[in-house]
């Protein structure tokens, strides 16, 4: 069967100190795709909807990368001092590009930023930030601390039964994390299926489609030796 093709989304920044504007993404999506049998290709953010149309006619699968925060104007709430670096470019592209790819059923992966997008683009909302609104003992931007981006620094429980559990087949996993930001209101359809002990939520699916899983951890960065982190990327381009 030939390779599936996952559209992989990217982070745009601006032109900064006579430069060119970019779009950036790092090559652990592009290579956790392929090592899982995929054809990555990378969508470059375009508002256009006949864009968005002609991208979802392309790819047969969709992956929402990480990067900036979103907007929060977005969810309805003031932009807060602790809320970080928005990309409003790519939040005009990724919002309605999400909502389309689940209206026909597209699997759909997302990953840090892309399970704030998927709750978003559905009508959730988003804590700004936590170390703000939701202090912890748990360090989830663990790059704060010394740690490097592949490195498994705290577990998330996992729901039994949920499509993320049938992947693991596991209850509990270690995971990295890089976020300062978390899910706050779940947009309708969407289940919690992971949580760390602190009750940060760490993943959602959503059961009435095909296949849409979004994780808070990053499992690009350790798919290479981990193959719990393998699972859910083959998990994802066996179901597309
Ligand atoms: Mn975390």
């Amino acid at each position: 069967m030939p390779r599936k093709v996952i559209g992989i989304t990217c982070a745009t920044e601006q032109a900064a100190n006579g430069g060119s504007a970019l779009f950036r993404l790092n090559a652990a999506y592009v290579q956790a795709v392929q090592n899982a049998g995929g054809a990555p290709v990378i969508l470059p953010s375009c508002s256009s909807p006949e864009i968005i149309e002609r991208y979802l006619g392309l790819i047969d699968g969709l992956l929402l990368s990480g990067g900036a925060d979103i907007a929060p104007g977005l969810y309805g709430q003031e932009q807060m001092p602790c809320c970080g670096g928005i990309d409003p470019a790519r939040d005009a592209f990724e919002l309605p590009l999400v909502r389309r790819a689940i209206e026909q059923d597209m699997p759909v992966m997302g990953i840090c930023r892309g399970i704030q997008v998927l709750n978003v683009a559905l009508g959730g909302t988003l804590i700004q930030d936590l170390p703000e609104q939701q202090p912890s003992e748990i360090r989830h931007q663990q790059t704060d601390f010394g740690h490097v981006r592949s490195d498994a620094t705290h577990t998330i429980q996992v729901r039994p039964g949920s499509l993320l559990h049938d992947l693991t087949q596991s209850v509990q996993i270690e995971t990295n994390s890089m976020h300062h930001q978390a899910l706050a209101d779940l947009a309708p359809g969407l289940v919690v299926t992971a949580r760390t002990s602190d009750s940060v939520i760490e993943a959602v699916e959503m059961p009435s489609r095909r296949m849409v899983l979004a994780l808070q951890c990053h499992p690009e960065e350790t798919a290479s030796r981990d193959p719990i982190s393998r699972r859910l990327f083959e998990g994802f381009i066996s179901a597309v």
